[in-house]
């Protein structure tokens, strides 16, 4: 075997030493809740975004939460209770629909861009619908415009879900403008980072403003808990600096996961609670501070070039692997509506080739999204989503993110490609016949 190099981390937080710096700060320095850099982040948002409203929640799943409550409580007397979404998605959003008063209805996905199809949209929606809840994963906008369509005719409101789809614009419009109401995340693994956090946009007033009045009285996340999500991402950046990296952590889950052990593949794996809520949490009734939202404000600008790179990681990747039949890759599109937060790659011997790419030195990982039709939690709302349950069992998610870099991406891309001519060459009968000869 060729000597393989360490690899650059499967991913990177969108951290800087100022994201410590001034939160820490803050807290010492007791300005944890003083400032007006919440009002700041709000108007940012609204001019980006063009909207009348911008509200920041103190994470995106509350924002979901608190929208989709308004909503099943507009359609209670005309008996609407039912908020379709798609299946493959955090548990925990399934658990605010829940929680909201909702009852999911679980639309299939789309194999390649892994997001909610207009036809399932189309099939489940009915009377007692309240809501679609549209998730753009991946920063792949679904079709939200034949959604809009859908819906209209029948006043039911359109959400966006844009936690991992912020800077995604489709014909010039941005994500998360484009329903009635859109909700972004600023969690610790987005492309904006305030370790928790989130924002809802909306044209509506009325929506705005009963957001807003129940949002005021909650009182601010605690420094304590916004200092737990620190702590724990300060050692992802230790971990995942790429000196000790390529010197040590890459061996080590490289290790733990070639040899099946548990408790290593544990500890990169996320989504590991997916158990069902009945009631919302009260830690998750909070105010976001103004100490977070500072970490907010000299992120802004960097988006959209961030974007940018990333589009060109993906291209890289689609070049390598748009004829590798046995692969579902989703669609190149350069306009800034797919903005790849990661590539998602699918395969149906995932295990097989994650383990092959670590051999060769690459760091790549499956993602851990449930099917969440699938799950026992859920069971009560059931339905056969046989799109979503193949995406759950072979996702594969290639890095994009900016500090990844050019050759690196080039290098995942090359033995993605080997794995598949190598299995190309074993499966050919004559070619194994020549090389027997050969020897
Ligand atoms: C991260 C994420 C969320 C939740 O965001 P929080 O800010 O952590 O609540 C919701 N939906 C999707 C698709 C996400 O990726």
């Amino acid at each position: 075997m060729s000597f393989t190099f360490a690899p650059n981390p499967r991913y990177r937080l969108y951290t800087t030493p100022h994201t410590y710096y001034s939160l820490l700060s803050d807290i010492v320095r007791g300005r944890f809740e003083a400032g007006d850099e919440v009002a700041l982040v709000e108007t940012e948002l609204r001019n980006r975004f063009g909207v009348r409203h911008a509200l920041c929640v103190p994470q995106n799943r509350v924002g979901v939460f608190l929208t989709i409550r308004c909503l099943i409580e507009e359609g209670r007397a005309a008996g609407r209770d039912e908020v379709v979404l798609s299946p493959y998605t955090i548990a925990d959003i399934i658990n605010m629909v829940i929680c909201a008063g909702g009852k999911p209805v679980f639309a299939d996905v789309d194999r390649e861009t892994c997001n909610i199809r207009a036809d399932e949209v189309a099939r489940t929606i009915g009377p007692k619908t309240a809501a679609v809840l549209v998730t753009h994963l991946h920063g792949l906008a679904a079709p939200i415009e034949e959604i809009q369509h859908l819906c209209k005719p029948h006043g039911i409101s359109v959400i966006e879900d844009a936690a991992q789809a912020f800077g995604t614009r489709l014909n010039n419009e941005q994500i998360g403008t484009l329903g009635r109401a859109g909700v972004f995340s600023f969690g610790m693994f987005k492309n904006i980072n305030s370790w928790f956090g989130g924002a809802v946009v909306t044209n509506d007033d009325a929506l705005a403003e009963r957001l807003a009045s129940e949002l005021a009285r909650y009182e601010f996340q605690s420094a304590s808990f916004v200092l737990k999500k620190l702590k724990k991402g300060m050692f992802t950046d230790v971990a995942t600096h790429p000196l000790l990296f390529k010197l040590l952590t890459f061996w080590v889950f490289r290790y733990g996961f070639l040899n099946d052990i548990e408790a290593i593949n544990k500890r990169v794996r996320t989504e590991l609670d997916v158990s069902p809520k009945e009631s919302i949490p009260d830690e998750y009734l909070r105010r976001y501070t103004p100490a977070q939202a500072r970490l907010l404000l000299p992120q802004f600008p960097h988006i959209d070039e961030h974007s940018a790179v990333r589009i060109r990681n993906a291209k890289i990747y689609h070049s390598a692997l748009e004829h590798v039949t046995e692969l579902v890759i989703p669609p190149l599109r350069e306009d800034f509506s797919h903005i790849y937060t990661y590539f998602p790659i699918q395969y149906r011997e995932r295990t097989e080739l994650i383990k092959y790419l670590m051999r060769h030195g690459r760091d790549l990982a499956a993602q851990h999204y449930k099917n969440c039709a699938d799950l026992p939690g859920f069971r009560a709302f059931y339905r056969d989503c046989p799109n979503a349950r193949k995406v759950a069992e072979e996702l594969i998610f290639l890095p994009t993110y900016p500090r990844y870099g050019h050759d690196e991406t080039k290098r995942t891309a090359d033995v993605l490609q080997s794995f598949f001519a190598a299995r190309r060459t074993e499966a050919t009968p004559t070619k194994r016949y020549a090389n027997s000869s050969g020897m």
